[in-house]
């Protein structure tokens, strides 16, 4: 690949994921040059790389089916390092209580208290390639955390403000539900509004726990299962094909039934006006004498790392520039670019709020055993949610949450059903659910293995708390002094969970015991190991409990978006306070986190953006 020098354009995008690719589309639409800097591989031909990697992992990790390879050689069991990658990203694996803190293994410097546990791709396509397709709007309330319940900020811009671009987005992801099941806690639809495809249908688990909670309330809020709007299809749309309802939304779907955003990169690409560099590191902002940026440098290479090729470097010009590289690769970047002392703090930071209030959806995992089968793996991964949760005068003391109903059994706490089905053919334990009266587990074959595994297997389901946690200045996306393979920074993470996140992770906590005691459900949710880095305590009932916590893959907050330039990044355009043809956009410019997952959130943010963007030009 030849670096071209001195290109200029309408408008350079660092980043192909959602956000990135929604805005060139626009751009691209309306006439507008547009390049895009892509850090990860190019987009493939077809998905079929991605699967074959999938199958053939032994780690079914989210990341595990993306570029580049996890672990070096490919194959083996070790872990990449980092320092010889030269677009490295996280991985959950990395999360162990050993090795969370290697910088050896682990690409993002963690330096505690609590492990961030979210991690994100470089690769065209970014990190919705593996995302399960949740595209709840936010309530009306999370805009206005302070006003209402003198908790947290607000945002300068309401769910009024943004009401007509979620439409715009849940048309360009093809969202799958009905206004009358999104229609709760002050959410309003214009007159007429359909979604675009029909809801995908409830599971046999969803039924279940809709049976067992309606008409009940928690903590005197009441109990509402809603059918969950996805970004997966229900009917045949954007030529793509309607949901075979096999349960691998996460890390990947095999048929593309479910959205990510190389449907919309090949639309911005056919429109003539878009270009994408893939394995372009974007690596200096560049701000001239009267405080706009005047260019992008970056760094092109041609192999994932350690070959020691030299990579070459280069700069893009344009009019108008924007970042979309995601919460952390974002901050990151800024920060890198002092421009020879003249922005020492980096672009975009005359508040010195780039890289604060880095948020997530801390997520509590419940799971149990059904008194009779409920039949998960069949369908998509979730779809439903009791979201009644979301909102109510309790944000006033602590945070909300939504709660997950998971459809595959308990795959994601434990790993089944690899976990137990070795466990009664090894006679092992680790699942909790063979034991025998001798204190022995039982080593089982045939027709008992099949039907210890029937009786089950059929009956597991978890449910998953996602917390809003607050905004807090101490959590924060600095530089480390660990390089990458490029000689850049990686980022180091500052993370811990405040008051308000804890008595909301300790009442996630409570209302997944008397969900599962209503339901006359078994629990199985198992206490933190030892030394483990997600180990939290939380207040339940009044006393502390030790609970581990996940990541949510909902990362948040590092340049957040305000109405005045001395505590904010961007203003409610997501245009930079300090640099007016600079736009920030990404999940990075919400002042809270909510509690609904992020990512329909910012594609409307990205439509809105491009419309402005657009003026500017014009
Ligand atoms: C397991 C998992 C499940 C999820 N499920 C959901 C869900 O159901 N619903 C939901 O709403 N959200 C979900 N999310 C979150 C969702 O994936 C993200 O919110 C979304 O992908 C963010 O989009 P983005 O375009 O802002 O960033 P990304 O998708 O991360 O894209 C950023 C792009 O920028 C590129 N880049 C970074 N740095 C540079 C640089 N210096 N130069 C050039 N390019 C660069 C990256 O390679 C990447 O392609 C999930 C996340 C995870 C991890
Ligand atoms: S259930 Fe299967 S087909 Fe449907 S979105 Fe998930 S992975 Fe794709």
């Amino acid at each position: 690949m030849s670096a071209a020098q001195n290109n200029s354009y309408d408008v350079v995008i660092v980043g192909a994921g959602v956000s990135g690719a929604l805005i060139a589309k626009q751009l691209g639409l309306a006439g507008k040059k547009v390049l895009i800097l892509e850090s990860g591989a190019g987009l493939p031909s077809n998905n079929n790389d991605f699967v074959q990697r999938f199958y053939q992992a032994l780690a079914k990790v989210p990341e595990i089916p993306y570029t580049p390879d996890l672990f070096n050689p490919p194959g083996s069991f070790n872990l990449a390092d980092p320092s010889k990658l030269n677009a490295a990203r996280p991985t959950v694996l990395t999360l162990d209580h050993d090795n969370w803190k290697d910088p050896n293994q682990s690409y993002m410097i963690q330096s505690g208290p609590l492990a961030f546990g979210s991690t994100y791709e470089r690769v065209a396509g970014g990190t919705m390639r593996h995302w399960l397709g949740t595209s709840l709007r936010f309530v009306p309330n999370d805009f206005k955390m302070q006003s209402q319940y003198h908790q947290l900020v607000d945002w300068p811009i309401s769910y009024n403000d943004l009401e007509p671009w979620y439409g715009n987005a849940e048309s360009e992801i093809g969202v799958s539900a009905n206004v009358a099941d999104q229609a709760y806690l002050g959410i309003k639809f214009p007159p007429g509004y359909k979604y675009p495809m029909k809801p995908i249908p409830a599971s046999l688990v969803d039924d279940a726990v809709i049976k067992g909670v309606t008409g009940t309330s928690f903590q005197g809020t009441p109990l509402v299962v809603s059918n969950t709007p996805a970004g997966r299809n229900s009917q045949p749309y954007q030529s793509r094909r309607v949901c075979a309802g096999n349960t691998n939304c996460i890390p990947i779907c095999p048929i593309q039934a479910k959205y990510d955003p190389s449907v919309t990169l090949e639309q911005a690409l056919n429109t003539g006006n878009v270009t994408i560099w893939p394995q372009t590191v974007a690596c200096d902002v560049v701000v001239d004498g009267n405080g706009r940026v005047s260019q992008i440098k970056y760094l092109q290479y041609q192999t994932p790392g350690g070959d020691g090729l030299k990579p070459v470097s280069g700069s893009v010009t344009a009019k108008v520039f924007v970042i979309a590289a995601h919460a952390i690769e974002t901050p990151r970047l800024l920060l890198m670019s002092t421009n020879q002392g003249r922005t020492p703090n980096g672009v975009a930071n005359l508040s010195g709020q780039v890289g604060k209030n880095l948020m997530d959806h801390p997520l509590y995992l419940a799971w149990a055993l059904m008194p009779n089968p409920v039949f998960g793996y069949r369908g998509p991964l979730a779809t439903s949610g009791i979201e009644s949760t979301r909102d109510g005068s309790f944000r006033s003391q602590r945070a909300a949450f939504r709660i997950e109903i998971g459809n595959e059994g308990w795959n994601f706490p434990i790993n089944d059903p690899y976990t137990t089905t070795t466990d009664f053919i090894n006679g092992l334990n680790e699942s909790h659910l063979n034991p025998n009266g001798t204190g022995q587990p039982q080593a089982l074959f045939g027709p008992d293995l099949v039907k210890a595994l029937n009786s089950n297997l059929r009956k597991q389901f978890r449910l998953g708390f996602l917390v809003e946690q607050s905004p807090d200045s101490t959590n924060t996306v600095t530089l480390a002094d660990e390089k990458d393979n490029l000689g850049l920074r990686r980022p180091k993470i500052t993370y811990n969970l405040s008051p308000y996140t804890r008595a909301g992770l300790g009442a996630a906590v409570e209302a997944a015991d008397q969900i599962f005691d209503q339901l006359k459900a078994q629990q199985f949710t198992q206490p933190p190991k030892a030394n483990d880095p997600s180990a939290l305590e939380v207040p339940v009932k009044g006393k502390p409990k030790l609970i581990k916590f996940f990541g949510s893959g909902h990362i948040v907050g590092t340049y957040c978006m305000g109405t005045k330039k001395e505590n904010s990044v961007v203003n409610s355009e997501q245009r930079s306070w300090d640099h007016s043809n600079l736009f920030l956009v990404g999940s990075g410019v919400f002042p809270t986190v909510a509690t609904g997952n992020p990512t329909l959130t910012i594609a409307a943010l990205a439509l809105w953006a491009a419309q402005t963007i657009k003026k500017d030009l014009s």
